[in-house]
C-alpha cells in the first residue's frame, strides 16, 4: 500500500465517521443525491462550490470529466460496493478528483465523494520520483560496469537521458580539476533549441567553491541571481539550477542545469541523488582509471629500468617481489613471494653475504639499505649484471613494513668501472709518465698551480703543496725568469705556448724543462685553466750543447785545417767548403756554395769522376783518386781526393764529404823524375843510338864509296846507280826515323791520359833498341798479338818502360856473357791480354836477380851497378809510371832469367 493509499484511507475514514455521526450541514466533502436512473437531484457539501454550474436534474454522466463518465455507466443500483474514483468538471476548468461510495437513501440514492486530488498527486509525484529513482540508478550501474573507454561517451549519453527525462536544456556535469583545483566540465549536454553554455572540457574557475554548503541551488529570480552573481555568467545570465555531490572530501562534483528553473515534484534530495547517481560511480571510475594508469606506468617504468619493489614480509623469513621485478632478474617462473635465502641465491655469491647481511639489518635495526650487487649469473664472460638495492622502514610498531626496489646498474656500473679503470691507467700513465703535468687556475691574470702529477715528486723532490705562484717564480733560473715570463704573457694572449728554462730542483740542481702548455677558455672565451706538461731535457739540452761545441770545434778544425774539405751534392754542387778550397778556386767560402766542381774538370775527368761517385754505396763509402783540374787562369793542378759518400735511409746517395790534398808539386817532381830517367835512357842508350844512326851512315857510305868507284872506272850504268841510290834513301830514312822518334820520346808527357795500342810502345821500343842489341850479338823475341787493345795512359811513359826492361836485361846478358862467353843472348818480348788486362811480358836468359834482392828491386837507388854506371831509378820509376796508368809492374826469375810483366787494364770502350 503506497503512502497516497494510506492517506486517502485515513481521509475516508474521517469523512465517513463524520457523516455517522454528525449530519450536520454543510457536510464535508461532496454529497450527491440521485434518484434511481441517476439523474442528480440535488448537490451540497463542501466540495459543492468547486463544481461548474449545471442544467437542472441532469445525470450524473453530465458532471463528470469523459473517461470518469464511463465508471458511472447503468444506473446508480449497479454502481453500489464499489469504490468510485470520479473525476467532477470543476469551476474554471479545472477537475474535481473524487473517491466515493454510493449508498440507498431514501427512494434514490445518495453518492458520498471526498477530494483525492491531493492523494492522486502525491501518488503521481511518488511514481515519478520511483521512476527517477529507477532511471539514477539504471544511469549508476551504466557507469559502474561500461569499460573505462567508454566513460565519457556513457557519461554524455545519460547526460543527453537526463535532459530529456527532466526536460532540462543544458545539462553538465563538472568535476574538481586534479591539477589547479579549479573545476571543469567534464561532459555536457544541450537540446538542439537550447543555448550553448558550456562545453566539454572548458574550466570554469573555482567560482562554485563559494556554494560548497548548498544542498541545491537554483538560480532563479528573485534570490539566486543576487546572491550568486558570479555565477550568472556561468549560466549565461539565464534560469539555472545546480546541485553538489559531496563525497568524504567535500564537494566531488556538481550537476550543473542551464536555461531551467526546476521542478516541482523533485526535491533538493532528489536532485542530490541524482547528482550522486551519476557523479558517485564516475569518479569512482576515474579513480579506477587513474589507478589503473599509474599501475601501467608503475609497471611500465619497472620494465624500462628494469627494476621493480620488493617487501620483507615479518616473522616468516619471506621477500615479497614485484612480478616485473622477477621478470627483470630472469626468474618469471618463480614465484613472487618466496623464501628470503632462496632469493638470495639470484645474487653473486661475492655479495650475497653482505646483501644479507644489510637486509637483516634492516629488518632488525631500522637502518637504511642501499647496496649495489652482482647477480648470479654462469657467464664469466658476460659482463656482470649490477642492481643497486635501497631498502627503508615504513610505518611504525605492528604497522612496520620493509619495503625497498631493486634497480638495473649494469650500465652504469660497467660504465664506472670502465672509466675507474681507464682513469687508473691514466693515472698510472701520468704518474709513471717522465713529464710532470700540471694544472694552473687563471686567477685576475695570473696562473696559479692547482695540480702537478706524482711524477714532480722524482723529477724536482717538490709537491703540489710546496709549489705557489711566487715560489714556481723562485726556482726558475734567474737567467730564464725573463722566459718564463713571456711564456706565461704568450699562453694568456696566442693560447698555446712551447718553452725550455731551466728550474731548480730540491737539492739546488737545475734541470732544463721543455714546457708545452695550452690555456683552456669557457663558452665566453675567458681563460679558465692553464694545461700543461714538463718534460726533463736536461740529457738532451746538453747532449745538444755538446754537438753545437763539437760542432763548434769540428767547424775550427775544418777551417784551420790545410786540406781542401768540402761537402757537395750528387751533381757536384758544392754544399760547402772551407777557406783552402777557396783559395784554390780564387774565391771566398762563403761564395763556394752553388759552384760545380765539374767546371773545373775536363769533360773526360769529370765523367770518370761521376762514375766514381756513381759506384759509392753505403757498404764502401769512400773513394780516393787522383783527380787533374784546370784551375782558373793557372797550369794544370793534381789533386789527391777522398770521397766519402752520406746515404739516406733508402741507399740513395745525398751528399759527399770530401778531402783534397794538392799533389801538383809531387806530380810536378814525379814528371821530371820521369823525365830525367828518360833522359838518363836516352844517354845511355847513346852507344846504342850512335850504332842505329852509323849502320845507315856506314851502308850509304859504301853505297856512295861504290858508286865513286864505278864513276871512277867509267862504267857508271844508269840502273847501277838507280839502284845505289835507292839504298841510300831507304837508309836515310831509317836513321830520320829512329831520330824523329828520339826526338818524341824526348818530349814531356801529355798532361792527360790517353788510350793507345801497347803495340805502338813496344814497337817503338824496338825500333829504338833492336839494332843496337843485333849489335851486340843480343837476340830480340817478339811474339805480338794480332788483335789491336786499347790502355789508358801515356804511350811515351810505357815505351820508356820497355825500353829500362830491356836496358837492364841486356846489361844483364851482356854480364852473364862475360863470365861465360858461351852464352846465347835472347831478349823475349811477348804481349798477350784477356778481357780486362793487357800483359807485356820481358823475359832474358841472363840469369835472373838474386832471389835476396828481389823485393829491394824497385826502391828507389838501388842498384847493383857499378857506381856512376847505375842510377837505380830505372826500375822504381817504372813502378810509379805502371801504376800511374792503373796497372801493376812485378818480376820473378824465370827457367832462365828474370821475367818482368807489365799489366794494365784495358781501356773501358766508353
Ligand atoms: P840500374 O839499372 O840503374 O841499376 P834499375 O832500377 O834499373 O837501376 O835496376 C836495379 C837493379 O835491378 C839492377 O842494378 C840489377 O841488379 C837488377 N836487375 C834489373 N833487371 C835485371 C835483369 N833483367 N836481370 C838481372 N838483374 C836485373
Amino acid at each position: 500500500m503506497t503512502s497516497g493509499d494510506k492517506l486517502f484511507g485515513r481521509l475516508l475514514g474521517r469523512s465517513s465517521a463524520q457523516a455517522i455521526d454528525t449530519p450536520a450541514p454543510p457536510s464535508a466533502g461532496l454529497h450527491v443525491l440521485l434518484d434511481a436512473q441517476g439523474r442528480v437531484l440535488d448537490i451540497h457539501g463542501t466540495l459543492r462550490p468547486q463544481l461548474a454550474q449545471y442544467a437542472d436534474s441532469p445525470p450524473l454522466q453530465d458532471l463528470l470529466c469523459t473517461h470518469s463518465a464511463v465508471a458511472v455507466e447503468g444506473v446508480p443500483a449497479d454502481w453500489q460496493r464499489h469504490s468510485l474514483d470520479l473525476d467532477f468538471l470543476g469551476a474554471a476548468g479545472h477537475v474535481l478528483h473524487t473517491r466515493g461510495t454510493i449508498e440507498a437513501h431514501d427512494n434514490g440514492w445518495r453518492l458520498h465523494a471526498v477530494d483525492i486530488g491531493d492523494l492522486l498527486g502525491g501518488r503521481r509525484l511518488a511514481e515519478q520520483r520511483e521512476q527517477n529513482q529507477q532511471l539514477a540508478s539504471l544511469l549508476s550501474e551504466q557507469l559502474r560496469v561500461c569499460s573505462l573507454s567508454r566513460l565519457p561517451e556513457v557519461l554524455n549519453e545519460q547526460l543527453c537521458s537526463v535532459a530529456q527525462r527532466w526536460r532540462i536544456p543544458c545539462v553538465a556535469l563538472a568535476l574538481l580539476d586534479q591539477e589547479d583545483q579549479g573545476w571543469v566540465i567534464y561532459s555536457q549536454y544541450a537540446n538542439h533549441d537550447a543555448p550553448l553554455f558550456w562545453h566539454t572540457g572548458q574550466r570554469i574557475g573555482t567560482c562554485l567553491d563559494s556554494l560548497n554548503g548548498t544542498t541545491a541551488l537554483s538560480l532563479q529570480a528573485p534570490y539566486g541571481r543576487g546572491e550568486h552573481p558570479r555565477l550568472h555568467s556561468v549560466f549565461g545570465n539565464a534560469d539555472g539550477f545546480l546541485v553538489p555531490y559531496r563525497d568524504g572530501q567535500g564537494v566531488a562534483a556538481w550537476l550543473l542545469c542551464g536555461a531551467y528553473s526546476g521542478q516541482p515534484q523533485m526535491r533538493d534530495r532528489d536532485w542530490l541523488n541524482l547528482a550522486a547517481a551519476l557523479a558517485a560511480p564516475l569518479l569512482s571510475r576515474l579513480r579506477e582509471q587513474r589507478h589503473h594508469q599509474q599501475l601501467e606506468r608503475l609497471e611500465a617504468l619497472q620494465g624500462l629500468l628494469g627494476t621493480g619493489w620488493f617487501e620483507l614480509l615479518p616473522n616468516s623469513g619471506e621477500i615479497q617481489l614485484a612480478p616485473q621485478l622477477m621478470r627483470n632478474l630472469g626468474s618469471e617462473e618463480a614465484p613472487t613471494r618466496q623464501a628470503l635465502d632462496t632469493w638470495l641465491e639470484l645474487i653473486h655469491p661475492a655479495d650475497r653475504q653482505e646483501l644479507h647481511s644489510r637486509l637483516r639489518d634492516l629488518q632488525t635495526l631500522g637502518k637504511p639499505l642501499l647496496a649495489s650487487v652482482r647477480l648470479n649469473r654462469g657467464d664469466a664472460a658476460q659482463p656482470p649484471t649490477w642492481y643497486r638495492v635501497q631498502g627503508q622502514v615504513l610505518g611504525v610498531g605492528e604497522q612496520r613494513r620493509w619495503v625497498g626496489f631493486m634497480l638495473d646498474i649494469s650500465d652504469i656500473k660497467n660504465q664506472q668501472l670502465q672509466a675507474d679503470a681507464a682513469h687508473a691507467r691514466l693515472d698510472n700513465l701520468i704518474a709513471s709518465s717522465p713529464a710532470v703535468i700540471y694544472v694552473q687556475r687563471y686567477v685576475n691574470g695570473a696562473l696559479l698551480p692547482v695540480f702537478f702529477s706524482d711524477s714532480l715528486l722524482p723529477l724536482l723532490g717538490r709537491t703540489l703543496a710546496e709549489c705557489s705562484h711566487d715560489s714556481l717564480v723562485q726556482w726558475v733560473h734567474p737567467d730564464d725568469r725573463d722566459l718564463y715570463f713571456q711564456r706565461t704573457r704568450q699562453l694568456l694572449r696566442e693560447g698555446s705556448v712551447r718553452s725550455r728554462y731551466r728550474v731548480q730542483d730540491k737539492h739546488g740542481d737545475y734541470h732544463w724543462l721543455l714546457d708545452e702548455a695550452k690555456l683552456l677558455r669557457d663558452d665566453l672565451g675567458v681563460p679558465v685553466e692553464a694545461i700543461g706538461l714538463w718534460l726533463d731535457v736536461t740529457d738532451a739540452t746538453l747532449a745538444a750543447q755538446q754537438v753545437k761545441d763539437s760542432e763548434e770545434r769540428y767547424r775550427i778544425l775544418v777551417e784551420d785545417s790545410p786540406a781542401m774539405i768540402c761537402r757537395y751534392g750528387p751533381d757536384l754542387t758544392l754544399i760547402f767548403g772551407n777557406t783552402p778550397l777557396a783559395n784554390y778556386l780564387e774565391c771566398r767560402p762563403a761564395q763556394l756554395r752553388g759552384l760545380n766542381l765539374g767546371d773545373w774538370l775536363s769533360a773526360e775527368q769529370r765523367e770518370a769522376f761521376v762514375q766514381r761517385i756513381g759506384q759509392l754505396t753505403p757498404e764502401f763509402p769512400v773513394s780516393t783518386a787522383e783527380i787533374s783540374l784546370q784551375l782558373p787562369g793557372r797550369e794544370h793542378a793534381w789533386w789527391v781526393w777522398s770521397d766519402r759518400g752520406v746515404f739516406d735511409e733508402h741507399g740513395a746517395l745525398v751528399e759527399v764529404q770530401a778531402v783534397g790534398r794538392d799533389n801538383t808539386e809531387v806530380r810536378r817532381s814525379q814528371q821530371q823524375l820521369t823525365q830525367s830517367a828518360k833522359m838518363a835512357t836516352l844517354g845511355e842508350m847513346a852507344t846504342g843510338l850512335a850504332h842505329e844512326i852509323n849502320q845507315p851512315l856506314n851502308v850509304m857510305r859504301m853505297a856512295i864509296v861504290n858508286v865513286l868507284k864505278r864513276l871512277g872506272n867509267g862504267d857508271a850504268q844508269i840502273d847501277y846507280l838507280t839502284e845505289k841510290l835507292q839504298r841510300i834513301d831507304a837508309q836515310v830514312q831509317r836513321a830520320a826515323r829512329v831520330v824523329d822518334h828520339m826526338r818524341v820520346f824526348g818530349r814531356r808527357s801529355e798532361v792527360e791520359q790517353q788510350p793507345f795500342d801497347p803495340a805502338q810502345a813496344v814497337e817503338g821500343t824496338l825500333s829504338l833498341l833492336s839494332e843496337g842489341l843485333r849489335g851486340k850479338g843480343v837476340e830480340v823475341r817478339l811474339t805480338q798479338a794480332d788483335i789491336p787493345v786499347q790502355v789508358k795512359g801515356y804511350v811515351d811513359q810505357l815505351e820508356q818502360v820497355l825500353i829500362n826492361l830491356m836496358v837492364n836485361a841486356r846489361d844483364a846478358l851482356l854480364n852473364q856473357r862475360e863470365n861465360n862467353p858461351e852464352l846465347r843472348p835472347w831478349i823475349a818480348v811477348h804481349t798477350e791480354h784477356d778481357s780486362r788486362h793487357v800483359r807485356i811480358w820481358v823475359e832474358d836468359n841472363g840469369g835472373g836477380i838474386d832471389p835476396r834482392l828481389l823485393e829491394r828491386i824497385f826502391e828507389p837507388f838501388f842498384t847493383t851497378k857499378p857506381i856512376g854506371v847505375g842510377t837505380g831509378l830505372g826500375l822504381s820509376v817504372s813502378y810509379g809510371i805502371v801504376e800511374n796508368m792503373g796497372g801493376r809492374l812485378s818480376v820473378s826469375n824465370g827457367e832462365h832469367g828474370a821475367r818482368f810483366c807489365v799489366e794494365l787494364p784495358r781501356a773501358t770502350d766508353a
